[in-house]
């Protein structure tokens, strides 16, 4: 029989951005009983430790969205945290480049959907261009972003976990998986049963899979796409100042390969986003799990069945060749060589949410509810930005399910 290893009035799943600044939030508000149960041994294993570090700046989702509504508001409090704690940010904002004269229009409903979302962009011609960025190319105007910056984002997981920690109020069970739940109060884990009044669902790549063990979300399905990265090679650094993008294809969830500077100075370029065959899949064959096989099956039938999907993965493949890696990074910046381009150890996996009844990529963030649990699926980027903001929006959420 398994022991009651702890009991919380609110349960978070994760220890990721999502789970953790959720507990900060409801900290702040006062609530007082709060334990996060972590399935790897050390935060950050996972999206919220991997990424680009970039705080979004509200330029690309439209005003009525999650996204929309968290990202802007996010980057000013997370810049603010990072401020308060000491941890490493960079302002120095980023540029969008137009690759040719059809992608200036796209370039133009950013320019007005930033405005509307109260981010600070202006559109300018190559001459301004040139004072930001020396080296960005671009066809006739580009789009520059004031208020984006970079941060550590581990260095911003540690703090987080040390607040919570020193509080006593939230406690962090690191090594603790949770499997199920028994009756309506009780989850089963690797360690033993928790006890819980409300529950938060903020398990990333693995948070469908939960949904459904409490029976809901069902129609939602969670497919890993691998995001590679590569490096400048450092005495070419100087060519990138910050953040260098492309327009992005608006069909799809990602941003594309881009050019960011790190707060180490280092220049990583990436990532790729193509189909990966597990949550963790961030070797070639390490990290492919016993759902490999329905992943498989998953994107081969998205594969058939929808077309945007099957171009984007066409399009992605094709990037793990270094040759076609250089020519959609080329375009952005003047003066790349191909031999400027390094590999990098850096690799990351985001879990794309798809709604199985269409098939078509869900492109905001999702908040499920239930009785007394509370389901975050689709974190997708800029997640890590608007975390702080969306924890409000999860709290409230939480809120009325006491
Ligand atoms: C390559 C890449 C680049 C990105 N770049 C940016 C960027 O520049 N800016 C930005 O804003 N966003 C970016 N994002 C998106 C951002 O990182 C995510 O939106 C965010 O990290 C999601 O946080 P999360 O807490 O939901 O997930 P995670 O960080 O994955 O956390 C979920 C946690 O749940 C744990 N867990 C899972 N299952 C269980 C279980 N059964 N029991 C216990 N624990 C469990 C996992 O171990 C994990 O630690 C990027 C993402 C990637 C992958």
């Amino acid at each position: 029989m398994s022991r009651i290893i702890a009991g919380g009035e609110t349960v978070i799943c994760g220890g990721g951005i999502v789970g953790l600044t959720l507990a900060r939030e409801l900290l702040m508000r006062g609530h007082k009983d709060i334990i996060i149960i972590e399935k790897e041994q050390q935060l950050g294993k996972h999206a919220s430790g991997r990424n680009s570090g970039v705080l979004h700046a509200g330029i690309y989702y439209s005003i009525g969205s999650l996204r929309g509504r968290t990202c802007l508001a996010g980057n000013f409090l997370m810049k603010d945290y990072c401020k308060s704690k000491g941890i490493p940010l960079l302002e120095r904002g980023k540029v969008i480049v137009t690759k040719n004269e059809a992608e200036i229009e796209i370039l133009e409903t950013l320019y007005k959907r930033a405005r509307e979302n109260g981010a600070r962009v202006e559109l300018v011609d190559e001459k301004r261009l040139k004072q930001i960025e020396p080296f960005a190319k671009t066809c006739k105007h580009a789009l520059y972003s004031h208020y984006t910056a970079v941060t550590d984002s581990k260095k911003v997981l540690k703090e987080l976990y040390n607040e919570l920690i020193v509080s006593s109020k939230v406690k962090i069970l690191l090594g603790t998986r949770l499997n199920g739940i028994k009756g309506n109060q009780t989850l089963t884990t690797n360690r033993g049963l928790i006890k819980f009044g409300t529950l938060v669902n903020a398990a990333g790549a693995w948070s469908d899979e939960l949904a459904h063990i409490f029976g809901i979300g069902l129609n939602y399905r969670l497919v890993p796409f691998k995001g590679i990265y590569k490096k400048l090679r450092p005495e070419k650094s100087y060519m990138v100042r910050s953040n260098i993008y492309p327009v992005p294809d608006t069909r799809n969830p990602f941003l594309g390969v881009h050019f960011t500077r790190n707060v180490s100075d280092e220049v990583l370029i990436g990532p790729t986003a193509m189909p990966a065959l597990g949550a963790e899949n961030y070797g070639i064959l390490g990290g492919i799990d016993k759902r490999a096989p329905g992943i498989l099956l998953t994107n081969a039938i998205l594969f058939l069945r929808n077309p945007e999907f099957k171009r984007l993965s066409f399009i992605e493949v094709r990037k793990y060749k270094t040759g076609v890696f250089y020519s959609n990074a080329k375009k952005l910046v003047k003066g790349l060589e191909f031999r400027d381009i390094l590999p990098s150890q850096k690799v990351g996996i985001r879990p794309q949410l798809i709604d199985w009844n269409t098939k078509q990529l869900v492109m905001d963030f999702v908040v499920l509810k239930d009785g007394n649990s509370l389901h975050v699926l689709n974190a997708i980027s800029p997640g890590f930005t608007s975390s702080m903001s969306f924890a409000k929006i999860l709290a409230n959420e939480l809120e009325t399910l006491n």
